[in-house]
């Protein structure tokens, strides 16, 4: 299995791109797929024609506001450049249904792209796609709003992504003794925010959850200017990486 980040920071950033992972397995997935990210998707080499699966945390525009552009392309690609491409998968939390049939009933050309497109709505069951088996789960975020965090697992080998999430209970079993989880850093330890994980905290969970190696993830731009990573690492004594555009780790 192999993680490629495509965006670690947040919804406007001056260096980073939103969120947006790619995980390659035996099938080609994205996990968010946030602004900015597109641009690093295709700096990857990637081809973007082959992505399968698109699984979403949330619909907070900083997960999600590429999928417009990547969708309209692939319209485009398949009906006016003789291209092809396998069908089109989304998957997320509850709302995903009634968001994509808004969206695609408004948006010029959407609802006749020449591809299958699936919905698909998850909460906290094991599905697979192919050999690759992904566990979401809900996790706590903002009020009201469902979010997930997704686990995946292919060739003995476990990633967890968080999503946007606050530290809970559901969140440490979400990574419990994954080979790397790549959590939501939004903030230094010492400027604490009700919604999101700040530094510290992400080290707890590393920490409770027995994770092999923890990446922080979701950098607001203030938090670069503090030391998250030793701010992490007065919990959690295993690897700690500061992510980045494009850094790609293999399992
Ligand atoms: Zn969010
Ligand atoms: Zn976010």
């Amino acid at each position: 299995m192999r993680l490629t980040i495509l965006g670690s920071g947040t919804n406007v950033h001056p260096t980073r791109a939103a969120s947006g992972y790619l995980v390659r397995t035996d099938h080609t997935i994205l996990l968010d797929f946030g602004p900015r990210t597109l641009a690093n998707l295709l700096k990857t080499g990637v081809n973007r024609h082959r992505i399968t699966h698109i699984l979403f945390s949330h619909y907070h525009a900083d997960h999600f506001s590429d999928f417009i552009t990547y969708f309209f392309d692939a319209m485009i690609f398949t009906k006016y450049q003789g291209g092809k491409r396998p069908p089109l998968t989304v998957i997320g939390p509850r709302g995903t249904k009634r968001l994509f049939r808004a969206l695609f009933a408004t948006l010029p050309g959407f609802t006749h792209a020449p591809f299958a497109v699936h919905f698909k709505e998850v909460a906290d069951q094991a599905f697979a796609i192919g050999n690759t088996t992904v566990i979401p789960r809900t996790v706590t975020h903002t009020q009201n709003l469902h979010c997930l965090g997704y686990r995946i697992e292919y060739g003995g080998k476990a990633l967890a992504y968080s999503g946007d999430s606050q530290y809970c209970d559901s969140l440490v079993r979400l990574c419990g003794d994954v080979d790397l989880a790549v959590l939501d850093c939004s903030f230094p330890a010492s400027r604490p925010n009700p919604v999101h994980l700040h530094a510290g905290q992400c080290g707890a969970v590393a920490r409770e959850a027995g994770v092999g190696q923890l990446v922080l993830s979701h950098l607001y731009p203030i938090t670069d200017r503090y030391n998250v990573r030793e701010q992490a690492g007065e919990s959690f004594g295993g690897r700690i990486v500061v992510g980045r555009d494009l850094m790609a780790i293999k399992l």
